[in-house]
């Protein structure tokens, strides 16, 4: 049966999202939790949604929806109107676009508050009490948006103002520290509870290096090149628009094939096992795609290998000679036969 929420919160899974909601129900209200996924945070829930509420239901008590944001988000991260922190991590923009949607589904309901698990000081730009402040007006949700694992450090919100929550019966958490938490979490009695990971591809060094290849020129990958970009070994063409992904071992060369869709051309050896390669970009581009899956397979020491492709509904296969060590010169491509 589905319940009139009176309260919506931003559910990241984290032991501080849980809590916020417990402090909530505490009092009596019903939350209704969003969790918002897209290519570079919750897309393992991605295509298991049901699955993956029910089981949320089960552990915590939590009614969940989950809201898809990629579309929106993978256009922001092209030029995030407050910039890129310390990697791609488009932070602010990111928590605006989140609590933007949070706002408008909160409307749709008749919601009037909002609440998150941020803990003022537990983070060292986006959880700063002037930022904190910045991101609500920018998002629109000044009043709405209530914190009650730090709500007595802050000014009160509607809801507090109004009586529907007792200020009273909410939290002065600062800083870095995880003991407040631990305490509140063994009152309500929470166990297996996540660790409090960051969870977010934005942030990794490297990953986000690969993603920022792709944003070059004023290009907006897809949904798929981001999910291809997790797996294997990267090779940029001269186009941000064009890549080559070869596969580092079994698990790789499986995500590889079942990501791939009839956008992309998989090219394998033709006469032995060796790792999947993908190509995004025109046919004039099979021969590169080639040499990088030739110079990470058995085959580097053949003299000619032969290599066969499909693309959707399309295949084919051809032969080229041994490209050799890195160094050498460019490819000769023979019976390119489709
Ligand atoms: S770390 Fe990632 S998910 Fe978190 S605010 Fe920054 S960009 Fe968004």
């Amino acid at each position: 049966m589905n319940i009139k929420p009176e309260i919506l919160a931003l559910f990241s899974q984290g032991l501080d999202s849980i809590l916020a909601i417990k402090i909530i129900q505490r009092q009596n209200l019903k939350v209704k939790a969003l969790k918002f996924i897209t290519p570079f945070f919750g897309s393992e829930i991605k295509g298991r949604e049901a699955e993956y509420c029910r089981k949320i239901k089960g552990s915590y008590e939590i009614d969940l929806e989950i809201i898809d944001l990629t579309d929106d988000y993978l256009k922001m991260l092209a030029a995030p109107e407050y910039g890129y922190g310390k990697n791609f991590n488009p932070c602010l923009d990111c928590k605006i676009i989140m609590l933007t949607r949070a706002r408008l589904r909160a409307a749709e309901l008749n919601v009037n508050t909002i609440i998150t698990g941020e803990v003022i000081g537990q983070r060292p730009f986006s959880q700063r009490r002037d930022t904190m402040r910045r991101i609500e007006k920018l998002s629109q949700t000044e009043g709405l948006l209530l914190r009650p694992l730090s709500a007595k450090l802050l000014p009160p919100t509607n809801a507090e103002e109004s009586g529907l929550i007792d200020r009273e019966k909410l939290f002065d958490f600062s800083g870095r520290g995880r003991k407040p938490q631990m305490a509140l979490a063994e009152e309500f009695n929470l166990k297996n509870y996540p660790t409090p990971a960051g969870g977010c591809l934005l942030t990794d060094p490297g990953f986000g290096q690969r993603v920022k290849t792709l944003y070059e020129n004023g290009r907006i990958p897809t949904a798929t090149d981001i999910e291809l970009l997790k797996f294997g070994r990267f090779y940029p063409l001269t186009s941000a628009d064009e890549f080559i992904i070869t596969g580092r071992h079994r698990l790789d060369n499986q995500a590889l094939l079942n990501i791939a869709d009839s956008r992309y051309y998989i090219l394998q050896l033709a006469e032995m096992a060796g790792p999947v390669t993908v190509l995004k970009g025109p046919e004039s581009k099979l021969p590169d795609a080639a040499v990088k899956l030739i110079r990470h397979s058995k085959a580097k020491t053949l003299p000619e290998v032969r290599i066969k492709w499909r693309k959707g509904k399309e295949n084919g296969n051809f032969t080229i000679k041994n490209p050799g060590p890195a160094h050498q010169s460019a490819p000769n491509l023979k019976n390119h036969d489709n």
